[in-house]
This record gives C-alpha cells, structure tokens and sequence, in this order.
C-alpha cells in the first residue's frame, strides 16, 4: 500500500502554498513567485487574509477570485478588528498593529489549512510552503510537517541589513534615543560607519522603527526577530538582483548562515520582470483598490519623457498640509503630471484640493486613486516620479528607466532612499517638511536640468540590467530555475 501511495503521489504535481504578509507590497511580488511556479507545474494556494481576500472580491469580482486551474485561493484571518468607522472597504490597515497581530493569531490558523488542504482530495498534497519573510510563524508549520520552507523577502536587501543591523545600533549605544528631541536635533544625521554590507549610512538612513526611546518597542524587537529568524527557512529569495546590491547579498549570506551554506540566499527579481505575463485574469494581479485604466489613456500621444508621475503607494499617509504643498509644488512647476491619490491618503480626513491649484492646472493634469503603476512607469510619455521609495516602486522605476524625486516616509524606504540618491544615481531627495518650492525646483532639474540628464541616463542602464538579470541566461532567472531544482521540487 505504502509504495502504491508514494508511486500515486509521485505522479501527482508539486503543491506550494503561497503565503504572503497581506499588504499590497507584499502580495504583488508573491503572486509573481506565484505565477512562476504555476508556469512551472505546480498546484498553486495563494493565501490571502480574510479581509484582503473580501477587498479583491469587491475590486475584481467573484469570479476572478475564485481561482483557475491548478491556482486556488485560499485565506485565514488576520486577528485584526475590522475598522472601527465601518466603512471596511479600500482602508490600509496599520502595519503595526498588523504585524503584532498576524505574528501572535496567524499559526493556528495557517496548521489548519495545511491540514485542510492535506486532507482535501481534489487536489495534490502540499509539498512546498513559500512564505513571507516576516511571516516567520508560518516555518514552525511547515516544520512540522517536514516540508521544504522557502521565505520571500519582498523589501530591499540593503533594507533586511538595516533592520538586522538594529541590534548593532543597539549594542554601540547608537540607538535607542536618549529622548524624542534628537528626532529634530541633528543627532539622526550622526553617520554610521562600518556597518557590514552598507555604504555611506547615517542614523536616519536606517529603517525607521528604530526612532525611538523605548528599547522594549514592538516593532524594533520584532524587525530583529524576523529577520534572524531566516536562518532556520530552507532558503531566502530576494526580490533584487545581483548588480544592484550584490554587497548587501553578500553581507546578507554570512548573517543567515549556520556554517554549512544555509540558508541559499537566491536573488530572483525584479519579480515583475520574470514573472509571466498571465492570459488569465485570475492571477493577472491583485489591486486592492481599482486600476483606473484611463491614466493609461491619458499618457497616449504625450511627448516622450514629459509627465512627472506621483504616487506614494499603498501605506503613506500625509497630513493636508503636505498635500497641499505638493500640489502647489506640482502647480508651480508648469509640468503635466498625473497625481494618484489613495482615498485613505490624508491622515483622518479625504483629501481636499485648493480650488485655486485645480483651475490653474486644468488641461495638463490627471487625478486618479489607484492606477496600473508598473504600466504606468512603462509608458514612455513618463519623465519623473515623485515617490515614496517603497521597494517595488524603486523596482518598477528601475525598471521603466524612469528617475525619482523621494520623500520616504517609513520602514525601509529611507535606506531605499538613501541608495538612490547616493549609490544608484538615480534620485534626489525631498525633505519630510515638504515645502511646495523645493518640490518645484526638483522638479525642474529632473525634468530639464543636467542632473536630470545624468540622472535619466543611469535610471536606463539600470533598466538595461534588470532586464539582462531575469532574461532566459540572466542571474535571476537561472537563480529561479535553480530554487525550484533544488529547494522547491520534491526529491524523488
Ligand atoms: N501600486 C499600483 N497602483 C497604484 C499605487 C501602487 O499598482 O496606484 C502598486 C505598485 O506598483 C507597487 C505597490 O503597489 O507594486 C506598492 O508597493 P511599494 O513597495 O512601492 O510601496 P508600499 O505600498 O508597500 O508602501
């Protein structure tokens, strides 16, 4: 019976279950991871939370949410209280709170649906778990059942080293704050040398969880938690490629590593490149909010390189003071420009324009809430993108050839930030007291200045490398193929 069962079950496909930290940063690169194994043979469950799940059935309908051949949805709750204003739709919940809360409720929950999915007959048993870095509970599960246990980290590596590195801020007395004053007193931009796998760091390049006074803070205990935790996953993948932070790769291994060459650190981006383009609508994407396709229509016939596009992504909240001073920044510098703001964008309020900036800029402005970004950056009527630097947005500028105007705002973004202005050649910073001629004059020098030039000129090679990397032969493809040879397909 037993060689009758494993001869069944070898016949069967492979079975990964996908399980990404459900925020929309996370869950776009691994439904890339996603697709690519699909692509490959596998038997997909992609694992959505409760409320995630509910939002992607109201943006994208039933029936693209229920799945395709071999591609099956699946979700279990976040432990989160649903938003207390009751309007539950297109709200994006507090990293925070999220991050306590899927780390102290998600386990039990995430066994049984591997237990489910076991049990169910229609489908193959789960062979493989392919999990969000930072949804490192999830290993014990997959332990458990001896099931090859593979972590996406869907941030830069430049950032996993920043967060990995509080404990050596920590230990040079570096942080935490004596007191909140030294937010505003310089001391963020005291320098930090030697920091293994980063160049040219101050204190404010680093995540920015470690802004505080309070040694015991949730998230500076959990970043440290989390990204050690690696060390026991089967193998990480990057969503990065080797030209871009090869150092940061390099110093990220030795940190991981229990002395036998594991965890394989594989870097395997920029996802979006070597993901397959999906004829099913199923796993084309998955927008928690609605793509408005008209931005796309709007760039047509624009001359080349002569939109500036703004778009601080799926967390960043501002308060009106700042938008407004975007906005008359944006007025002011006479460009065209399409402004996607996120109805949650302004803290506690909707966002509300001067009259005044939206007649001054009729004719040469878009407005939309959400947007098919990475068409968006593609598109060659885009010149500048004003941005917070969240990893994927650095991705996709990248990979559009597209420079940055950054006003990071938290988490990795200000190392991400810092390497764009400093390393890559590809940015230029904004202050986080936005003032609206700051955000003119930077405009006008990446769009008609010659650091604009320089800068235009590297965001292309850059684009140039990321395409080379997940080509058929390139770093991140063979890296792929090689993580699914070697770690994901079950040994025979
Ligand atoms: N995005 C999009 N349309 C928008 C805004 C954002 O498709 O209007 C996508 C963007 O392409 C990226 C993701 O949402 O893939 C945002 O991730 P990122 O890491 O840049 O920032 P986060 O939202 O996590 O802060």
């Amino acid at each position: 019976i037993c060689t009758n069962q494993i001869e069944g079950r070898s016949t069967q496909k492979p079975h990964a279950v996908c399980l990404p930290y459900p925020a929309q940063g996370h869950i776009a690169p691994m439904l890339n991871v996603a697709k690519l194994l699909h692509a490959r043979g596998f038997h997909v469950t992609f694992v959505n939370s409760e409320y995630n799940h509910a939002r992607l059935v109201r943006t994208r309908g039933a029936a693209a949410m229920a799945g395709a051949a071999g591609f099956r949805f699946a979700t279990i709750p976040d432990g989160m209280q649903a938003p207390s204003n009751g309007e539950d739709d297109d709200v994006t919940q507090d990293i925070p709170s999220l991050c306590k809360s899927t780390t102290e409720t998600c386990l039990g929950p995430f066994r049984r649906l591997l237990a489910e999915l076991n049990a169910a007959g229609d489908r193959p048993p789960v062979t493989c778990v392919v999990s969000d870095l930072i949804m490192g509970f999830s290993m014990d599960a997959a332990k458990e059942l001896g099931l090859p246990y593979v972590q996406l980290w869907t941030a830069s590596t430049i950032g996993y080293l920043g967060y990995r590195h509080y404990r050596l801020l920590i230990d040079r007395g570096i942080a935490p704050l004596k007191d909140m004053e030294q937010l505003t007193d310089g001391y963020l931009d005291m320098p930090v040398e030697d920091v293994p796998g980063l160049k040219s760091m101050r204190l404010r390049d680093f995540p920015t969880f470690i802004r505080t006074t309070d040694p015991d803070e949730f998230m500076v205990r959990y970043a440290i938690k989390e990204t050690e935790r690696a060390a026991g996953a089967t193998a990480v993948i990057l969503n990065s490629f080797g030209d871009l932070e090869s150092e940061a790769v390099e110093a990220m291994e030795p940190l991981l590593g229990d002395g036998n060459g594991k965890p394989k650190v594989y870097t395997v981006g920029p996802l979006s490149l070597l993901a397959p383009r999906s004829t099913s609508s199923t796993i084309s994407s998955l927008s928690l909010w609605k793509e408005q396709e008209e931005c796309l229509q709007w760039l047509q016939g624009k001359e080349p390189a002569s939109v500036v596009y703004v778009n601080f992504g799926s967390i960043v909240v501002m308060t009106s003071e700042q938008l407004v001073e975007f906005a008359w920044g944006l007025a002011n510098s006479g460009q065209h420009f399409m402004w996607v703001i996120r109805p949650d964008l302004v803290r506690g309020d909707s966002a509300v324009l001067p009259p005044e900036f939206l007649t001054e800029t009729a004719g040469r402005r878009l407005m939309a809430s959400w947007c098919p970004q990475q068409e968006v950056l593609n598109h060659p009527a885009v010149g500048a993108f004003l941005t917070h630097s969240g990893w994927n947005s650095t991705l996709e500028s990248m990979c559009g050839g597209v420079p940055v105007i950054s006003w990071p705002f938290f988490g990795d973004q200000q190392t991400n930030c810092r390497y764009q202005c400093k390393e890559w050649g590809v940015g230029m910073e904004i202050d986080s007291n936005v003032q609206r001629d700051a955000v003119t004059g930077l405009i006008a020098e990446l769009m008609d200045g010659e650091k604009g030039k320089q800068m235009r000129k590297r965001a292309e090679e850059w684009q140039e490398k990321a395409i080379m990397a997940a080509k058929p032969g390139g770093s991140s493809h063979r890296n792929f193929d090689e993580l699914v040879r070697d770690v994901l397909l079950p040994k025979t």
